[in-house]
C-alpha cells in the first residue's frame, strides 16, 4: 500500500527521512549522477527558485513514511513547462503501479499549474543507437509506458547527438502534451530546449552544442514519433483545477441499467444513480476513473461458492424479462438445496421481494468491480472514493441475498483491503447492514458498525439487535446501534460520535463507508428525518477521521432528495478530510 504526495519541504522528521531515503534510491539506482547533486537535495526543496527552476518531489510512501518510489520533476516558470529528470522505484520494488501512479500525479500538478507539458528523456529504442539487447528492450519498455499518456519522441532533430562519438544510447527529448492536442510551437520549444540543456548538461556541453541542437528544431509545429507501441492512448485529459490526490475518485456502475425490475413500486430503479449523478458531478470534487475488472476470486472470498455459482446459473438461464421470486425457503442449510433452479432461490434468498433476472448477476458483478476499482485508487494514495453502484450489497450475506443485493460490494472490498491494513466499515443505511455483519462475524480485523432503525419496526427484523456483538475472535468487533423509529439529524449525530470514537479506538487503516440515504426525510423505505444539512454534518465528522474512505452507495429512494443529500454528505466530507 503506497500514497503518493508532494514533498514541500524538510522540516517535519517524517519528510527529513523521506527525503534521505530519496536520496538513497538515487545512489543506489543512478550511479553516475554526482554526489553533489544529491546531497544538495534537501536544500533545492526549501529554496525552491535557487537554480532558475522550481524543484519538485513526490514520493510513493507507505503509511510508515517508507519511500517505494519518486520523481523529482523541474517547473521552469518563466516558459512554465515541467522538465521530469528522475522517477523511480526503490530497488526490488517493481510493478505495484508505483510508476504509473507516480506519473500521474506530475500530470496532475502540471495541469495544476497550467504548464505547456512535460518534457523527459528517454534512452532510445533505435537498434542503431542502443546495440545491448538487454538495454534496448529496457529502453522500450519506458517508451511504451510514456506512450500510453501521448508522450512521445520529438523527432527530426539533433538532439539525440552523442556529446561524443563513442557514447551509445543518446536520448530521445520526449514531450506529454498532457492531453491537450495542442501544437508545440517551434518559438516555444527553442527556448525550452536551451533552457533544459543548460540546466541539465551546462558544465559537460559547449554553448556551440547546445546552439547545434536548438537550431536543429525546424519543424512548426514540432513533431512527434508516430505511436508504436500504443494503438489508443488510455490516459484521457483531465481539464480541472483541482489535483486528483485532493479529489473524490468516482466510480460508477457502467452496467446498473441492464438491471431494471419494471414490477410496480420496486423503488430500486435506475433513477436513483441518474439523480445522485446530475447533483454531483459538477461541483468539481470528483474524480471520475474507468470501471476495472476483476477475478470473481474477490467475491469468492466473502460468499459462499455455491451460493456465487447459483446465482450465476439462475441468472443466465432465465429468460429476457422474466423475474424469479424466491417462493419456498428451506429453513436455513438444515435442509439439502432443492433441484430446481427457480425453487432453489428461496434457499439463498431472505425475502420476497428480490427477484432474480437474467441481468441481476452481471449487474451486482459489476457493482462489486466499482468497488475494488476505488480500493486500488486507495491502495495508489488517493484519499477518498466513491463507488456510485446499484443495485445495492450491504444486506447480502456469507451464503444469500435479499434487499436488493445480490453481492456485498462494501464487504468484498473490505476483505481485498483487509490484506493491506486493518479496515473499519461504517454502514449509514437506514436498515441494517446484515452481510458484512454476517460476513465479518468471527473476524477481529474488520470492524463492523451500523446506525439503523431497530429490527422491532425496520427491514430486515431479524438482525440488528445491539446484543449481536461478533463471535469468536470476533467477539468485540461488531457495533450495532438500533435506533427509534424517529430520529431527526440531532439525534442521529449523537450516535454517529458514538460510532466514531469506536472506530477511532480500534485505529484502522481504511473506512469503508455503506452510505444509504435512505435515514433521509421521505423516504418511502424509512421513517427518520434527516435533511441536507444534516448529511454535510455527517460527512464532515467521518471525513475529520482523516482515515483513507472508500464509500459504497446502498440504499437511498426519495427520489427528490436523494441527489442534493449525496452532495451534501460528500461536500462535507471532503471538507472534513481536507480543512
Ligand atoms: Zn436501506
Amino acid at each position: 500500500m503506497f500514497r503518493i504526495r508532494r514533498i514541500y519541504d524538510t522540516s517535519s522528521p517524517v519528510n527529513k527521512m523521506v527525503v534521505s531515503q530519496v536520496q538513497a534510491i538515487l545512489r543506489a539506482q543512478f550511479p553516475f549522477i554526482m554526489e553533489d547533486d544529491i546531497t544538495q537535495l534537501p536544500e533545492k526543496l526549501i529554496n525552491p527558485l535557487k537554480l532558475g527552476f522550481r524543484s519538485i518531489l513526490f514520493v510513493a510512501d507507505d503509511l510508515r513514511g517508507n519511500v517505494q518510489g519518486f520523481a523529482f520533476v523541474y517547473h521552469e516558470p518563466n516558459l512554465n513547462f515541467f522538465y521530469l529528470d528522475y522517477i523511480s522505484s526503490a530497488k526490488g520494488i517493481t510493478g505495484r503501479g508505483i510508476g504509473g501512479a507516480l506519473y500521474d500525479r506530475i500530470r496532475q500538478e502540471a495541469l495544476y499549474l497550467n504548464c505547456s507539458g512535460i518534457f523527459l528523456e528517454c534512452l532510445p529504442d533505435d537498434p542503431s543507437l542502443s546495440s545491448d539487447p538487454e538495454i534496448h528492450k529496457q529502453n522500450a519498455s519506458r517508451l511504451k509506458f510514456y506512450e500510453r499518456y501521448g508522450a512521445r519522441p520529438i523527432v527530426n532533430t539533433a538532439y539525440e547527438t552523442p556529446l561524443s562519438p563513442q557514447d551509445e544510447n543518446p536520448p530521445y527529448l520526449v514531450y506529454d502534451d498532457l492531453g491537450r492536442k495542442k501544437d508545440l510551437r517551434r518559438a516555444q520549444v527553442r527556448p525550452t530546449v536551451k533552457a533544459i540543456l543548460e540546466g541539465k548538461y551546462g558544465e559537460m556541453c559547449s554553448p556551440e552544442y547546445i546552439k547545434m541542437v536548438v537550431s536543429s528544431f525546424t519543424d512548426d509545429p514540432v513533431r512527434l514519433r508516430e505511436p508504436r507501441y500504443v494503438k489508443k492512448e488510455t490516459i484521457p485529459m483531465v481539464p480541472q483545477v483541482v489535483p486528483t490526490d485532493r479529489r473524490i475518485v468516482l466510480i460508477i456502475n457502467d452496467k446498473h441499467q441492464i438491471h431494471h425490475v419494471r414490477e410496480r413500486g420496486y423503488v430500486e430503479s435506475p433513477i436513483r444513480i441518474k439523480h445522485i449523478l446530475q447533483a454531483i458531478e459538477n461541483t468539481g470534487l470528483f474524480e471520475k476513473v474507468p470501471v476495472r475488472t476483476f477475478s470473481e476470486k474477490y467475491i469468492r472470498s466473502v460468499h459462499n461458492v455455491k451460493f456465487v455459482n447459483y446465482l450465476k446459473k439462475v441468472c443466465f438461464n432465465l429468460p429476457e424479462g422474466k423475474s424469479v421470486y424466491p417462493y419456498v425457503f428451506p429453513i436455513r442449510n438444515s435442509a439439502r438445496p432443492p433441484k430446481e433452479l427457480a425453487v432453489r432461490a428461496g434457499y439463498y434468498c431472505i425475502d420476497t421481494f428480490t427477484p432474480l433476472n437474467r441481468n441481476a448477476y452481471l449487474a451486482a458483478k459489476r457493482a462489486v468491480d466499482c468497488a475494488l476499482t476505488g480500493v486500488n485508487h486507495i491502495l495508489e494514495g488517493y484519499p477518498l472514493a466513491y463507488a456510485l453502484v446499484r443495485p445495492p450489497g450491504h444486506h447480502a450475506e456469507w451464503g444469500s441475498f435479499g434487499g436488493f443485493c445480490y453481492f456485498n460490494s462494501n464487504a468484498v472490498a473490505a476483505d481485498y483491503l483487509s490484506q493491506y491494513g486493518k479496515v473499519a466499515i461504517l454502514d449509514v443505511d437506514y436498515h441494517h447492514g446484515n452481510g458484512q455483519q454476517d460476513i465479518f462475524y468471527q473476524r477481529s480485523d474488520v470492524l463492523t458498525l451500523s446506525i439503523h432503525g431497530h429490527p422491532s419496526f425496520a427491514y430486515p427484523y431479524f438482525s440488528g439487535f445491539a446484543a449481536e456483538r461478533g463471535f469468536g475472535r470476533g467477539e468485540g468487533f461488531n457495533v450495532n446501534y438500533p435506533l427509534a423509529e424517529k430520529v431527526d439529524g440531532k439525534r442521529y449525530r449523537e450516535t454517529l460520535e458514538k460510532a466514531l470514537i469506536k472506530i477511532k479506538r480500534f485505529r484502522p487503516d481504511f473506512l469503508v463507508v455503506a452510505l444509504g440515504l435512505d435515514p433521509a426525510k421521505g423516504d418511502p423505505t424509512g421513517s427518520w428525518s434527516l435533511v441536507a444539512k444534516d448529511f454535510e454534518a455527517n460527512g464532515r465528522l467521518i471525513g475529520s477521521l482523516k482515515i483513507p474512505v472508500l464509500v459504497v452507495q446502498e440504499g437511498g429512494y426519495n427520489q427528490r432528495n436523494i441527489g442534493i443529500n449525496a452532495r451534501h454528505f460528500f461536500s462535507g466530507l471532503w471538507k472534513g478530510y481536507f480543512e
